[in-house]
């Protein structure tokens, strides 16, 4: 299987008035080409901020924007920023972001948002955009004559059906799914996550899948990243980490999930999310681990590799305590 994209070493730092908050520290992945990699931490842990980095929309306020991102094998990073919005955002990778169906514009019909991607960025006329977003509407399981409707008759699941059409309608070949479902009760989340599992399979697409919810990631991931203060503490198959998750932050993660199978009592995490201003020394989870011994306290555990593409970043490993 071929790789759409790889990521190597990037960092998304931005200042504040209280410091440099690091975002995303240090983050390598690769994505292949029809695989949905999920990746799930606590909010605060710079998901969002990593997707951003990921298509380029930045705030004003950056401190570092550094690294690698290879889609197709060539590094991205080097474009200027307007051969980036020309030849890649919206083109290679696209993205639904967090709450986007509450972000539709009330005054214009829903067929010409899900037209307007194509307009802009691939130059196609009004007629033809139109006629392509029908074809989109159609594809996300929403009937054509609701184009020239307006948001608000809609329904909260069809309006997040909407958005979906306008981040494919440019033929992206990878899409960011920034908490797609949050908002959206179980029924509408599940038929959601079956349209999403559709369409990928349809159009031979790869997804980043980004939530704080590993419950709904199970039904579409086929690897799993857990970020933990700004960093990617363990990349697993999706089989693997649902039966047995490798890093002990991933092992809380878990243990904190409700299920329908056991009355297990649910754990909580102790402690804080860490400052990404001022994080520990060392591993950044050692102030919440059981596991936590003098190496921790010191040195931040580099990335160990468990097999090809599965990595975990704690001492227990390295050290041959696990
Ligand atoms: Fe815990 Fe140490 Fe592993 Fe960090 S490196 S997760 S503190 S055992
Ligand atoms: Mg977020």
């Amino acid at each position: 299987v071929s790789t759409v994209l790889t990521v190597k070493n990037l960092r998304l730092y931005f200042t504040t008035r209280k410091g440099v908050v690091k975002a995303v520290d240090n983050v390598s992945f690769d994505l292949k080409k029809g695989e949905t990699l999920a990746i799930v931490g606590e909010s605060g842990c710079g998901k969002s901020s990593l997707a951003k980095a990921l298509i380029r929309l930045l705030p004003r306020n950056v401190h570092t924007y550094s690294g690698e991102i290879l889609i197709d094998g060539n590094d991205v990073m080097k474009l200027s920023d307007e051969m980036f919005r020309r030849l890649i955002r919206w083109r290679k990778i696209s993205m639904v972001f967090q709450g986007a169906q509450n972000s539709l514009n009330p005054v214009l019909k829903v067929g010409f948002q899900v037209a307007e991607p194509l307009m802009i960025h691939n130059n196609v006329s009004r007629e033809d955009a139109l006629a392509e977003a029908k074809k989109y509407l159609r594809l996300v399981g929403i009937h054509e004559s609701f184009a020239d409707r307006y948001p608000f008759e809609l329904s909260g699941g069809m309006k997040q059906r909407a958005v979906i059409a306008m981040a494919l309608i440019t033929h992206p070949e990878i899409i960011i799914l920034d908490e797609p479902t949050s908002a959206l009760d179980v029924i509408t989340q599940a038929n959601i996550i079956n349209l999403l599992k559709k369409i990928k399979n349809e159009l031979g697409l790869s997804y980043i899948f980004i939530t704080h919810d590993i419950a709904v990631t199970s039904e579409l991931a086929d690897r799993v990243a857990v970020m933990y203060a700004g960093e990617i503490v363990e990349i697993s198959d999706a089989d693997e980490f649902y039966y047995r998750p490798k890093h002990p932050y991933a092992e809380k993660l878990m243990a904190s999930v409700p299920t329908l199978r056991t009355d297990k009592k649910l754990e909580f995490i102790p402690g804080a999310p860490p400052s990404l201003i001022n994080p520990p020394q060392g591993c950044r989870f050692n102030p919440r681990c059981p596991y936590a011994f003098e190496k921790c306290l010191k040195e931040s555990p580099p990335p160990y590799e468990i097999k090809s593409g599965n990595i975990v970043r704690c001492w227990l490993y390295h050290e041959g305590k696990r």
